[in-house]
C-alpha cells in the first residue's frame, strides 16, 4: 500500500509570501522526496484572486480598462517570497491578451470566463514550485487540465484518467505541483470544477495514483461543529464519516467540495482536514467509519447567507427548462418544493440568478430566506430538537425538512441566520450531546 499523500493546499493557506513559505515548509517537512513515495501536491489560487479575475473579465468585458491589481498581487508574491521577478511574465502577458480579446464584447461565457480563472491556479502553481525549489525540494508546476480531468467524468473519470496522471506525474522531476480545479470538457476546452474545486483535483489524484491519505490544508483547525466566523464557541470535530462529511457540504458548509469525498471514498483513500498554521495537530479525519470519541458527531450548518426562491409556473417543463439553465450557469438548487399546483426551487443568491429567472419563462424571483441545519445522527428526532431550540429562541422557521437521513434542514429569515445557527449549537452541541 502506498503511503504518500496528495497535499492540497487552499487559496488561504497561500494568501501572501509568508503563507506560501509556511505550505511550502509542511511539504519538505512531511514529505519523502523520492518517488514512488513522493508526495503531490494541489493548489487553488491565491486567496482572493479566482474572484478578482472574475470581477476583471466581467469589468473589461462591459468595456472599463483592464486593472492592474492581478499583475500587482502575483509580483508582490514573487518579491516577498524573493523570487524571479519574471517568473510569471508570460502567463501575465498572456492573461492581458486573453482580457484584451474580451474588452466591450459584453457578459463573457462561461468558456472565456473559465479561461481567465485558469490563470490563478497556473500561476500559483508555478510560485509554489518556485518556492519549494528555493527550499531545496525538487519540484516542478503540472497544468492539470491536460491530464484529462473533466468535470463530466469528475464522479467516475475516464478510464483514461489514471493511466495518463500516472505517466504525467511520473514524468515531471520531483515533487509535482498540480494546478486544482481546472479541468477540459468533452470538446477538450479548458474548464473549472467549481469553488472549493481543488479539492476535487486532490482526490481524483489520489484515486489514480493510489495515494495513502488527502490532506486538504487550510487555515482552519479542522472541520468545526459550526463556522467559528459564526459561532465563536464552535469545537473541532476530530473524526467524520464520509457520509456525514458529505452531507455537511451538501448543506452548504464551506469547508469542503461537495463531490470531492466520492473518489476518496471509492477509494478507500481516507481524507484529512489540516491546519498549515499548526500542522502539528491531527485535524479532522475523514474516512468510512468515524472513530469513537471524535465528538461532537453533529455540526450546524448556515448555508450561504442567503437562497432566493424562485417561483416556478408551468409545471415540470417549465422545471426541466430551469434546471438545464441552472446547470449551465453552475448554480445548484439547494431545495425543490411542489405543493399545491405551484413550484418553488431555492438557488443560493448572487449574480446569475436575477438574469436566470429573466430569462426563463415562467420563473420569478419569489423571496429570499437563508438555510441552517443540523448534520449528525439521530434522524427526526434531532430534527424534532433542532426545531424546538429554533422556537426557544424566538425565530421563526418557514420550513422545516425533518427526515431519518443525516441533515435536518430549516428555512428562516436571513436576518436569523446567524441567531439560528447559534441557538441551533449552543442547544444541541454545546450541551454534552446524549
Ligand atoms: N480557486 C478556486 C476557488 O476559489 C478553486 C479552489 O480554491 O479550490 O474556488
Ligand atoms: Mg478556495
Amino acid at each position: 500500500m502506498a503511503s504518500f499523500p496528495v497535499m492540497k493546499f487552499g487559496g488561504a493557506a497561500l494568501a501572501d509570501g509568508a503563507a506560501v513559505r509556511r505550505a511550502c515548509a509542511v511539504v519538505a517537512e512531511r514529505a519523502p522526496k523520492r518517488a514512488p513515495k513522493r508526495p503531490a501536491v494541489v493548489v487553488s489560487a491565491h486567496a482572493g484572486v479566482t474572484a478578482l479575475l472574475e470581477r476583471e473579465a466581467r469589468a473589461v468585458a462591459a468595456g472599463k480598462p483592464r486593472g492592474d491589481e492581478v499583475r500587482v498581487r502575483h509580483h508582490t508574491l514573487l518579491s516577498q517570497l524573493g523570487l524571479d521577478p519574471e517568473l510569471l511574465d508570460r502567463h501575465l502577458w498572456e492573461l492581458a491578451t486573453v482580457l484584451d480579446e474580451l474588452r466591450g464584447r459584453g457578459e463573457p461565457g462561461r468558456s472565456a470566463l473559465d479561461f481567465v480563472l485558469s490563470f490563478g491556479e497556473r500561476m500559483s502553481a508555478r510560485i509554489v514550485a518556485a518556492c519549494l525549489r528555493e527550499q531545496g525540494v525538487a519540484a516542478t508546476a503540472v497544468d492539470a487540465f491536460d491530464l484529462g480531468l473533466s468535470p463530466e467524468g469528475a464522479l467516475r473519470p475516464l478510464p483514461a484518467f489514471d493511466s495518463a496522471v500516472r505517466s504525467a506525474l511520473g514524468a515531471v522531476g520531483g515533487i509535482p505541483v498540480v494546478t486544482g480545479f481546472l479541468a477540459q470538457d468533452g470538446a477538450g476546452n479548458l474548464t473549472t470544477l467549481g469553488p472549493n474545486g481543488s479539492d476535487l483535483t486532490a482526490a481524483l489524484l489520489a484515486e489514480a495514483l493510489d495515494a495513502g491519505e488527502v490532506q486538504l490544508w487550510k487555515t482552519v483547525p479542522g472541520v468545526m461543529s459550526a463556522d467559528p466566523g459564526l459561532v465563536p464557541a464552535a469545537r473541532l470535530v476530530e473524526s467524520m464519516s464520509f457520509s456525514l462529511a458529505a452531507e455537511l457540504a451538501g448543506q452548504g458548509a464551506s469547508v469542503l467540495h461537495p463531490n470531492a469525498l466520492a473518489p476518496a471514498r471509492r477509494a478507500g483513500v481516507c481524507v484529512r482536514v489540516l491546519d498549515v498554521n499548526r500542522p502539528e495537530r491531527a485535524g479532522t479525519l475523514i474516512e468510512e467509519h468515524e472513530q469513537a470519541g471524535g465528538a461532537p458527531r453533529a455540526v450546524a450548518v448556515a448555508s450561504e447567507p442567503a437562497l432566493v426562491a424562485l417561483s416556478v409556473r408551468g409545471g415540470g417543463p417549465a422545471l426541466a427548462g430551469l434546471f438545464a439553465r441552472m446547470a449551465g450557469a453552475r448554480l445548484t438548487p439547494r431545495f425543490t418544493l411542489a405543493e399545491g399546483g405551484g413550484l418553488t426551487v431555492f438557488v443560493p443568491a448572487g449574480e446569475g440568478v436575477d438574469a436566470l429567472a429573466r430569462e426563463s419563462t415562467g420563473v420569478s424571483i419569489a423571496r429570499e430566506v437563508a438555510s441552517v441545519a443540523v448534520v449528525g445522527h439521530g434522524g427526526a428526532v434531532l430534527g424534532a430538537r433542532a426545531l424546538e431550540q429554533l422556537h426557544e429562541a424566538g425565530i421563526g422557521v418557514e420550513r422545516a425538512f425533518l427526515g431519518s437521513g443525516r441533515a435536518q434542514a430549516f428555512l428562516v429569515d436571513p436576518d436569523h441566520r446567524v441567531a439560528a445557527v447559534g441557538a441551533l449549537h449552543e442547544g444541541l452541541l454545546e450541551a454534552p450531546l446524549a
